[in-house]
This record gives C-alpha cells, structure tokens and sequence, in this order.
C-alpha cells in the first residue's frame, strides 16, 4: 500500500512537471514586429508552449487554458541581439586605472563581476550576444566560455552566447595582450595560447587551440585599434596569406570568422579572404564596401564604441585620444554610405568599451546616420541572426523558433529609442523580467553617467 502511494506520488509530480512545462502562455500588445518584415504587425498575439512559441500572428483566438500576459501599448519583438560584446570585461571608467585593475585583480573576481555583466545585457532585452574576444594578461583562463556554460545550464541568468575565446593577432598588434607594457614584465612573448600568431600555419594553430578550448566564432585583429597603446588604428596586421589561413581554417571547423578592422587596405584584404563579418570598418572606403555588397560580407558598425569614447576623451591618454578622433570622424560617413549601398548590417555596439546593459543606444546611433528605424531592428534580430549561423533558431517571431521575446513601450519605429526602455524579458519561454530592472550598482562601472554629448 505504502509503495503503491508512494509510486502514486511520483506519478502525480511528474504529471503536475509535465503540465508545467506545457503550460501555455500567451503575451499580447498593441503589435509586434516579427524580426523581419517591413511593417509591424497591429492587435499582437504570441502564444508560447514550453520553450517555442507555437503561433504568433494578429487577433489570434487565446486558448482557454493559457496564461494571458497583456502588455498593453507595447510593441513585441524578437529578443535583440548583439554581435559585438565583451561580457568578461569593463573598459568603460579611466583608461589607465582600468589597465592597472586589470593587473590587480583576480580572474575569479573578473569571473563574478561578468555574471553581473551578463544579467545586465539580457534584462535590457538582449538574449543573444556573440562574445568577441575575453583575455586577461597573464593567464590562460576562458571565462568567456565558464560564463557562457553557466548560462546555458541556468546556474546563472544572461544571454545566449557565442563566444570567441582569446582574439587572434600579430605580435605586438591589438590583441597582444602585452602590447604598450614594459618588455618582458610578463617573462614570454605572447604565442599562440594568448592568441598570438605569426604566418599562416601559427594562424592555423591558434584557430584549432581556440576551438579545442570551446570558440563558437573565431576573431581577429586585421588592422590596428583605438584601445591599444603600441599601433596606429588603420595599419594591416596580418597579412593575406594569413588571413586565407585564417578564414580556410575556420571554415573548415564550420566557424564563422569575425574580424576587428578599422583600416581600409585591411578591410579590403580581409573581404578578399573571405571572412564574414568586418567590426567597426571605420576607415572603409566606397569601393570597398562595394567589395563586400559583392561578397555578401556583413558590416557590424559598433557606433556606441566611437560615441562612448568621444563623450569621455579625458578619460584616455593622449595618443588613444587622437587615435579616437581619427576613427570617430571617419565612421559617420562610411556608415551612411554603407546604408546607401545596401550592405548587409548586423547589430554590434563593442559593449565594455561602454557599460554593459546600454546596448539598445546603438539603435539611435543608426537611425541618427540615416537608417529607417525598421532597418535598425531587422539589423539586431533577422540579420545578427542569419550572421550567427542561428536563423533556424532565433531572430524572428514564428511559429517553431525559440521564445526570445521582448516587450518595449509605444511603437520603435515612431520613436527608437523605445528599444531602450524594454519592459518585459522572455528567453526560450521563461520570464527573464517583468517589470523594473535588477538594480546595478555593485560594480563601480555600471553606474557610470550616460552618453554625454559627443566631442567633435
Ligand atoms: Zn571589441
């Protein structure tokens, strides 16, 4: 009696388990946006059962057993993306204090504040990032790929991500982690383990070591960087027979290819190799980026990057200072020109360089610059989207594709900067947010002012 009550009681949490994970919630707005279309979409209706949303269209009729979330004037969306962040990382307070807490700090402390880093981002309505490059000088930890793992296994809340692991580079390049210190404060030159690689086969090395340690994505640095004490911003730094090695390598282990890049000739060799998408480009140059219209080559802009430094020029030394000017007043016309021609644009904004959890200001930037605000939108969810390898999954609002939905007030494409005001978080069907965001603060960088008006 007693074990045939007790295999009862099993029976039963198991049902009551299984009804909660069929539960059926239902969301309604005034209208939504399906990631993709040219119009929003009036009277929404999402419905959502365990993890999909199983159908989403207008005055759709509500199931008498769902859950109805009505958000009112809001518009629904996919869950935003970012192609561009480094989640591991701060690099938003003073230039010099920032380097110098890098080499003060613990990895495990790096490691905790990033799970705030994380939590940020996905409650300001991002649920998928790619994760472009995590380092800390003078050790080997991955804590791009610990903070990704823990997310996926809901030891902790943040966005989905695709990490990169170390960056690849030259000596003495961008991504060398021991570029504009003392030499040999560190004891060994940088190599492939730090991401480090010089001619094609080291390339080839750094890229297997990256995907044995768990990358997603592969990056690289192609030309200089604003952030980087030892090079000038728009000088190539690898070569084309590296970067063949590179993209060949990469695409071989069915991994996309992401390259920082600022100059033109860089950008160009980079387009030529075949890689899928160029960061920031500010440098690029008309006939360029008719090159990657051809290619089918994405551009991923990082405007907030550029606008977050030129708000705060004091807060860098002076030679990055000249180096942002440079960047900053070269970016606005390739990027209205990259909008005239059509190229392909994925959503990134370079988060860390600004604090984590103001992703959504890139949206302004880019109707600022002459994008029609739908287009922006389409930019962080159909095309990050299609640029991540993940269309079949994310991106869009439809039937079969993971719940990531958001909500935000009024209508995005009156007002865009709506997207920066998102009320309600959904990721793969639970309820990341309702309501006010979890209070920042613990972490110094987080509570920095907002953008201030940009220095020309
Ligand atoms: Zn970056």
């Amino acid at each position: 009696m007693k074990i045939t009550l007790r295999v009862f009681v099993i029976f039963l949490s198991l049902r009551i388990a299984a009804q909660a994970a069929d539960q059926l919630i239902v969301l309604k707005a005034a209208r939504f946006f399906d990631g993709k279309s040219d119009a929003l979409v009036q009277n929404a209706v999402v419905i959502v059962q365990g993890d999909k949303i199983i159908d989403a269209g207008s005055n759709l009729p509500v199931p008498s057993d769902a859950q109805v979330i009505d958000l009112g004037d809001a518009t629904l969306s996919p869950g935003f993306m970012d192609a561009h962040t480094h989640l591991t990382a701060d690099f938003s307070g003073n230039y010099n204090e920032r380097r110098l807490q890098q080499l003060d700090l613990n990895v495990s402390e790096h490691a905790i504040r990033a799970t705030v880093f994380a939590r940020a981002t996905v409650e300001a309505g991002f649920t998928t990032v790619r994760d472009l490059g995590s380092r800390f000088v003078g050790s080997h930890e991955f804590v791009d790929v610990a903070l990704r793992n823990s997310i996926n296994k809901g030891v902790i809340a943040g966005p989905r991500m695709l990490v990169a692991t170390k960056g690849i580079g030259a000596t003495g390049g961008h991504f060398d982690p021991t570029n504009g210190f003392r030499d040999f404060l560190f004891r060994r030159e940088s190599d492939f383990t730090d991401g480090i690689a010089n001619g094609p086969d080291e390339i080839r090395k750094a890229v297997r070591f990256e995907v044995k340690n768990g990358a997603d994505v592969i990056k690289a640095a192609v030309s200089g960087g604003v952030l980087s004490l030892g090079d000038e911003v728009d000088t190539p730094q690898l070569t084309p027979a590296e970067m063949t090695a590179l993209v060949d390598e990469s695409h071989r282990l069915r991994k996309k290819v992401a390259v920082h890049c600022h100059g033109d000739q860089a950008a160009r060799e980079a387009i030529e190799a075949g890689v899928d998408s160029i960061e920031h480009g500010s440098f690029m140059k008309p006939e360029t980026l008719t090159m990657m219209k051809k290619k089918g080559t994405f551009l991923t802009p990082t405007l907030m990057a550029s606008e977050w430094i030129m708000g705060k020029l004091d807060n860098y030394p002076p030679a990055l200072q000249a180096k942002a000017k440079a960047a900053y007043r070269a970016r606005s016309e390739m990027f209205r020109n990259a909008v005239k021609m059509g190229i392909k644009i994925s959503f990134g904004t370079d988060a860390a360089v600004f604090p984590h959890g103001q992703n959504a200001k890139e949206f302004k930037l880019m109707v600022d610059l002459s994008m029609k605000p739908i287009d922006a939108l389409k930019s962080a969810t159909a095309n990050d989207a299609e640029l991540l390898g993940i269309a079949q999954k994310v991106g869009t609002l439809e039937k079969g594709k993971l719940a990531d939905i958001i909500a935000m007030p009024g209508d995005p494409t009156s007002d865009i900067t709506a997207t920066e005001r998102v009320t309600f978080v959904m990721k793969e069907g639970k309820i990341i947010r309702q309501g006010p965001r979890t209070a920042q603060g613990t972490v110094k960088a987080t509570i920095m002012p907002d953008v201030s008006e940009p220095v020309d």
